[in-house]
């Protein structure tokens, strides 16, 4: 049976991996067959703290996997497949075989941003393809931007791009946006923000990096050709809790819900990272919480 099972390998799992090998917990991280998270689909980090010069989001996740793996992690390749999490020692899954028993579980699954589907936009991801303003707007100084949404993602995204884009044009489904009217209002005030009604992206286009977006009008049936340097997807996040529907408590939209730092609804169950974060999805605020979730079990073991 072991002490500590952590489900994810992005920042949130590994380091609740660092922090309960460090406390002697002989931790076992389950990694999926895409290991290491969103980052691992980003190229230069510049917001993590400690890398004045900026690293690469895959070798961020390579020294935090290699740090966890230094204090006696041991990693398992595989996907769960299922939990059940009714009475303790929670059982675990993998890959359809025989469970594993843990006395505490740390669930770091992560959210995935919704894509639109497009080949084009999987080929260019993190070559001018992104969905994260924050981490990749810096490298869009004096360029022009397409933001896709209508929710309060787009217009925060859009806003934000302003700062280094000449032009942000936010592209929207229908006539009327989802977003809040003050999240509305700031983005239709904000003069470098151009809004294409009832429009889609059909494509995206460039070779090595993304030169430009095709577009089509679905009331006209127009289509045309919008340059720009970059596309921001903000057309929401799924967080990734199937595997939990009908044994932890969620949010509306499926975002485990914790109380006291990382407890989930049940005790011994913790959640840290994206997967319970719908509002700050950085690097930092899940490693952040994957230390929390960390220090949670570890007190849960000791008094249990
Ligand atoms: P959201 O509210 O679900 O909005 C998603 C937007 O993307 C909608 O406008 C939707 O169009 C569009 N969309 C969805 N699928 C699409 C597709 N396949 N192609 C084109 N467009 C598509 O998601 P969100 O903006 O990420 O917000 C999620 C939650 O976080 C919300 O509760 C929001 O209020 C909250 N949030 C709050 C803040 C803040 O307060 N600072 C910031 C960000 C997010 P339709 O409108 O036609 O459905």
């Amino acid at each position: 049976m072991h002490n500590v099972v952590i489900i994810g390998s992005g920042p949130a799992g590994l380091t609740a991996a660092v922090y309960t090998a460090r406390a002697n917990l002989s931790p076992l991280l389950i990694e999926g067959w895409q290991a290491g998270g969103q980052l691992t689909t980003t190229t230069e980090v510049e917001n993590y703290p400690g890398f004045a010069k900026g690293i690469m989001g895959p070798e961020l996740m390579k020294e935090m996997r290699a740090q966890a793996a230094r204090f006696g992690t041991v990693f398992r390749t595989g996907d769960v497949t299922a939990v059940d999490l009714k009475a303790r020692p929670f059982k675990i899954v993998v890959d359809d075989e025989e469970p594993l028993e843990a006395k505490t579980l740390i669930i770091a699954t992560g959210a995935s941003p919704i894509t639109l589907g497009l080949p084009n936009e999987k080929r260019l991801w993190g070559h001018g393809v992104s969905s994260c303003a924050t981490c990749d707007g810096f490298f869009f100084k004096d360029k022009e931007l397409v933001v896709v949404g209508g929710g309060d993602s787009a217009m925060e995204e859009a806003t934000f791009l302003t700062k280094f884009a000449t032009k942000v044009s936010v592209i929207h489904r229908r006539d009327k946006l989802r977003a809040s009217r003050i999240m509305q209002d700031r983005a239709v005030k904000n003069e470098k923000i151009a809004f294409l009604w009832n429009s889609v992206v059909e494509d995206v286009l460039g070779q090595d990096v993304v030169t430009g977006v095709r577009v089509k009008n679905i009331v006209t049936g127009k289509i045309w050709d919008l340059s720009c340097a970059g596309l921001f997807l903000a057309i929401g996040h799924r967080p990734n809790t199937a595997l939990f529907t009908g044994q932890l408590k969620m949010s509306e939209t499926g975002y485990l819900l914790t109380t006291h730092g990382t407890a989930t609804s049940i005790p011994g169950v913790f959640a840290a990272g994206d997967v319970q974060d719908a509002h700050y999805r950085q690097a930092v605020t899940a490693a952040g919480t994957g230390c929390m979730a960390a220090i949670d079990a570890e007190r849960f073991l000791e008094s249990a």
